[in-house]
């Protein structure tokens, strides 16, 4: 059996679920082929309709284990640097571009106890750094700040926490708290902006104002030095040169060093698609023009970390990872064939490990393994990432 969970957020998502398909069939001319997540959710009948396709089977259905015959729920083996744990699905928002309501439903929680519960197993199994989740985070029934509370509160051993994206709008009292004043919770936030222009914000039904943005970024950042990202979109319908030149202008308004830019591509059923489209060429050429001085911007940034200590987490090939602030480092001087996740046996063992700072240049019997936490020393800056030195 193949089973192709595919995405729908965007229409190239959807049309690389179709590719993942068709090259599955041709790959594995006799296995049975299945079609879940939210491609398949969004236009059933048309996934259905390929020949390709044996059983498609609905978002609601895909992690019950009878759905698969009953296999047991245990945990697939770790091959990832940090674990990313979905803990909130659905949304109950009708953002005018966005169709992913349409593939998710209503938005619904993870209780609380079970997150702690999988984080501690994780950090049990030696995980330094988790990733929390959701289509909309900080919706999260019972508060964010809650849940992230309860998280540091119950896995003490839990070295490092980071937040996916976070909609500015619905930071609550406790959020912001952690965020700026709790070192396990990473100083890099992923914000949900879209646009930097009141109009077309509101033409997108967002729940938030270009200023509401810069306030809540201004009052973060006021409290710890933070690195903040931002979904983009550009040539929304309607958007003049004016609006674009808002959002533009966002990314210094916003000190954005991590910039997602979406080119507009309306999606079937949404209000947006309805809308007076910009023409292809214009929403190519703002996209460009958006990432352009995105890419400038995180340049300029990197260049001011140069000579600073970041601990990362090493990730595969074992020559890599990520610092606090998301500022990818490399070391150039780690081959790759060195690496497999460790296998700990308790927290404190892991540590001993990730404190390891002795690794040489060259040296690869000594370098660090996938999953552990080093210091590195930041030597220089590339156009995109950072070069480092084990400290
Ligand atoms: S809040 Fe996010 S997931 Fe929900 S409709 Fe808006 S863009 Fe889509």
């Amino acid at each position: 059996m193949v089973v192709i969970n595919g995405c729908g957020v965007t229409n190239e998502a959807v049309r690389q679920t179709r590719v993942a398909v068709r090259r599955a069939r041709r790959d594995r001319p006799n296995a049975e082929i299945v079609v879940t997540g939210c491609a398949s959710e969004m236009d059933r009948n048309a996934f259905a309709a390929m020949p390709e396709v044996d059983r498609i089977i609905p978002n609601a259905a895909k992690l019950l284990p009878a759905t698969w015959g009953g296999f047991p729920n245990h945990q697939p083996p770790r091959r990832h640097a940090r674990a990313f744990v979905g803990v909130q699905n659905g949304c109950d928002h009708a953002c005018t571009f966005c169709a992913i309501p349409q593939g998710r439903g209503a938005s619904r929680s993870e209780p609380i106890g079970a997150v702690v519960t999988r984080i501690a197993a994780l950090v049990e199994d030696g995980t330094n750094e988790v990733v929390l989740t959701g289509v909309d985070l900080t919706s999260y029934a019972g508060g964010l700040g809650a849940l992230v509370e309860a998280i540091l509160i119950g896995v003490p051993g839990l070295p490092r926490l980071r937040l996916s994206s976070l909609d500015t709008i619905e930071i609550d009292g406790r959020l912001f708290d952690l965020v700026t004043g709790e070192p396990r919770v990473l100083p890099h936030l992923h914000l949900s902006l879209q646009a930097g222009d009141d109009l077309i914000l509101k033409r997108m039904k967002r729940r938030h104002l270009r200023q509401d943005a810069v306030t809540m970024i201004e009052r973060l950042k006021a409290k710890r030095d933070i690195a903040i990202g931002a979904d983009l979109i550009a040539g929304f319908p309607t958007e003049s040169e004016a609006a674009f030149a808002n959002t533009l202008a966002l990314l210094d308004d916003c000190d954005i060093v991590h910039a997602h830019v979406f080119p507009f591509s309306p999606r079937a059923g949404t209000p947006a698609a309805r809308m007076p489209q910009l023409r292809p060429e214009i929403v190519k050429e703002r996209a460009a023009r958006l990432r352009a001085a995105a890419a400038a911007r995180k340049t300029a940034w990197l260049k001011t970390l140069l000579g600073s200590t970041q601990q990362i987490v090493v990730e595969k090939p074992g020559d890599r990872g990520h610092a606090p602030n998301f500022a990818e480092v490399h070391l150039p001087s780690i081959h790759p064939e060195l690496v497999e996740p460790p296998s700990f046996s308790s927290p404190s063992e892991r540590k001993g490990i990730a404190s390891t700072g002795s690794a040489r240049m060259g040296d690869t019997s000594s370098a660090p393994t996938v999953g552990s936490v080093i210091t590195t020393t930041i030597t220089a800056a590339t156009d995109d990432h950072l070069m480092g030195t084990i400290a």
